[in-house]
Parts: structure tokens; C-alpha cells; sequence
């Protein structure tokens, strides 16, 4: 199918992109890889008037050092975060997330500032960054927030952006000396959405569990993260209370609530290793 007429301009800058967005309305959309937007226009899911192009704006983009955090740009693809020597050393769960992501063409073309706004509950990005403890940049007229991953998925597809804010950053913290970063999945098909995911950070009293594709957004599991020091049983047993994942096209809730503690114990036993 393809999408219903609709006008579109291209933004220079963040302030531009922003003015563009308020004399289009709410309604009008940000564009930045595309994957997700077009697909949702094609089908003819929702009704967008204008699309406005961020994709030219070079300040949202790339990844560099800042203090204690990585600051990774809005549209930095998910092919570069793979790549990213920086990003592999400081935020190991980042690299090994990355190549999950859909296939290589996408890959090429997704930005993770697309992947958090869009807030798809199969995916990776919102899953990392709860586990790292990411923080998300909005900007806005009124200036830029900044919003602590956890409070940033509020449900289904649904973000605490507010009308005519962008996403222009997210900054993770730099993993500590000694901190194990562990991804698994589980998907029918390579490049397929996950059925079920885990991120998991290994740091002590700072472990941190993010379970994605069992509910409405990524779910950090805390009563498996406070069993993690009673063992791996009693972590995987605890993952009951954490989890009702519903019944989806993929896999029953019970099934993906058994994943989840397949996921959990592979992902003590790779940490361990
Ligand atoms: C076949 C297929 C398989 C896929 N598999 C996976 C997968 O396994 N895992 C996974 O995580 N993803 C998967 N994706 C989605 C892919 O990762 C997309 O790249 C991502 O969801 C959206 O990023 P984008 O840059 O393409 O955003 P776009 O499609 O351009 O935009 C998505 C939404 O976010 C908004 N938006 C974009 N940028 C911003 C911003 N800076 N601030 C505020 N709002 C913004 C847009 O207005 C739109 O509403 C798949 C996509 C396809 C087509």
C-alpha cells in the first residue's frame, strides 16, 4: 500500500524542525530512519498530514564521551551504536544489542531516537536503556528535559514526551570497573521481534534485570534483581511475581514467563563464565 497524500518539510536545525512541527500541529510527524513511520503511514494506520524531516540535522548525531555518560546523538543508527568502539567499551550491552535489531538494511537506516519515541514494547533500545540507567533529552520551545528511563515508557507504544517535544540525545552511564553487560533473546527467526529479551547488568547492589516483549513496555524485573544474591533459583523463581506477560501472536504468557527464566539462566551462566 502506500501512504495518503501528506506534505512534508526538512528541517536545518533542532529550532527549525521544532517551529516546522508547531505551525504543521500535532498531528504532523517527525521523520527519522523511517522504518517504523513508514511502514504505520503505508498501512495507513494513523493520519499524518506532514512528516517532517530531521535527517539532515548533523548536531543529532554521533556518540562521544561526556564526563561519567555516553552521549549518543537521536539519530544515530543502530548500525553505528554496533560499530561504535566507544560504545563497546562503556556500554557492552549496547554493542551486543544492536545487531538483534531487524536485519542489516534497517539497521542501517533506524535511529535510536526513532526506536525510544516509537517505545515498541519488543524492543531493544527501551529495554537498554532502563537497564543502563539511561536518561533521555527532550527538547522543546521551552528549552531541553531530561527524563530518566524509567519514567520515560508509560505503555503501549505511549512515551512521557509531551506535543512538539523531540528526542535529541540519550546518555548512559559508563559501566563501572567489573561490570558484566549480558543480552539474550529469543526470536522464531534471526532479525525477527523478540519474543521474549533480557538485558541484564551485573554490578552487585547496582544489577539491574530489563525484560522486553512481555507487556506493555519493558519491565524491569526488581524482585529477581533483589534474589540475585539468594541464586539463580530462587532470582528465576521470583521472575513469577515480576512478569504476566500476555498471550501475544508469538507465545502464550505462560510460555513467555518460562522464556523469561531461560533467558535469566543463561544470562547468570554467561556472567558467571
Ligand atoms: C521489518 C522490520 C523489523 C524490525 N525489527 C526490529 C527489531 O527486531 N527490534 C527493534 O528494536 N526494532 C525493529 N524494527 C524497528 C526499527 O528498529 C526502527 O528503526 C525503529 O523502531 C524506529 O526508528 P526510526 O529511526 O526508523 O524511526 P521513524 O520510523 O522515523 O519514527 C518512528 C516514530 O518515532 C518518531 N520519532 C523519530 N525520531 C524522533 C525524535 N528524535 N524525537 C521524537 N520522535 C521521533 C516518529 O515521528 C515516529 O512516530 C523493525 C522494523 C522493520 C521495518
Amino acid at each position: 500500500m502506500k501512504p495518503a497524500p501528506l506534505a512534508y518539510a526538512r528541517a536545518t536545525d533542532i529550532g527549525h524542525a521544532l517551529a516546522l512541527w508547531r505551525e504543521a500541529g500535532p498531528d504532523a510527524r517527525l521523520i527519522a530512519g523511517g522504518q517504523s513511520l513508514i511502514a504505520g503511514l503505508n498501512l495507513r494506520l494513523s493520519d499524518v498530514p506532514v512528516v517532517i524531516d530531521i535527517t539532515r540535522i548533523e548536531s543529532l548525531r554521533g556518540i562521544e564521551e561526556a564526563g561519567t555518560v555516553l552521549r549518543i546523538g537521536a539519530l544515530t543508527t543502530h548500525d553505528d551504536i554496533a560499530r561504535s568502539a566507544l560504545v563497546a567499551q562503556h556500554a557492552p550491552a549496547m554493542a551486543q544489542a544492536a545487531p538483534l535489531i531487524a536485519h542489516a538494511a534497517i539497521r542501517t537506516r533506524g535511529t535510536i531516537g526513532g526506536s525510544l519515541a516509537y517505545a515498541d514494547p519488543a524492543a531493544e533500545w527501551p529495554a537498554v536503556v532502563l537497564a543502563l540507567e539511561g536518561t533521555i533529552i527532550a527538547a522543546s520551545s521551552k528549552g531541553e528535559r531530561r527524563i530518566r528511563a524509567e519514567d520515560f515508557f508509560l505503555g503501549l507504544f505511549e512515551t512521557a514526551l509531551q506535543p512538539f517535544e523531540m528526542i535529541v540525545a540519550v546518555e548512559i552511564p559508563k559501566a563501572a570497573p567489573g561490570e558484566r553487560h549480558v543480552v539474550k533473546e529469543l526470536a522464531r527467526r534471526s532479525g525477527d521481534y523478540a519474543m521474549v529479551g533480557l538485558v541484564a547488568r551485573f554490578a552487585g547492589a547496582r544489577s539491574r534485570l530489563a525484560f522486553f516483549g512481555v507487556g506493555d513496555t519493558p519491565v524491569l524485573a526488581k524482585g529477581a534483581m533483589t534474589a540475585l544474591g539468594s541464586g539463580v533459583e530462587a532470582a528465576s523463581a521470583a521472575l513469577d511475581g515480576d512478569l504476566d506477560p500476555p498471550d501475544d501472536l508469538q507465545a502464550s504468557g505462560a510460555m513467555k514467563r518460562h522464556l523469561a527464566k531461560v533467558l535469566l539462566k543463561r544470562a547468570l551462566a554467561e556472567a558467571a563464565g
